[in-house]
């Protein structure tokens, strides 16, 4: 008995994890094209603070949490390698709301 079990695998592009720490492909309306942006990472005031927090929470909760809070209040600016234009950016925090 042959089932004809067609399970074709969903389309692997595009399916991978959304990371907007990583460079991706954004439109650059200065040049014209399609560019690999290059990152730039971040860290806002109250992440250093928040560091420093968990440093001496840590000596109470552990440091597990350490970099779960500093991602929190991490901005990834996306930039074209070629003209340097600020195409986008993402906030981690913003993201952890949606
Ligand atoms: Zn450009």
């Amino acid at each position: 008995m042959s089932a004809s079990n067609q399970s074709s695998p969903q389309s692997a592009t595009g399916n991978g994890p959304r990371n907007h720490h990583s460079p991706a492909i954004a439109y650059c309306s200065t040049c014209r094209r399609n560019v690999t942006t290059e990152v730039q990472i971040s860290y806002s005031k109250i992440a250093h603070i928040t560091c420093i927090l968990c440093i001496v929470a840590g000596c109470f909760f552990g440091c597990c949490l350490l970099p779960y809070f500093s991602m929190c209040f991490v901005t990834a600016k996306h930039y074209c390698p070629d003209c340097n234009t600020h195409l986008a950016s993402h906030n981690s925090i913003l993201e952890a709301l949606h």
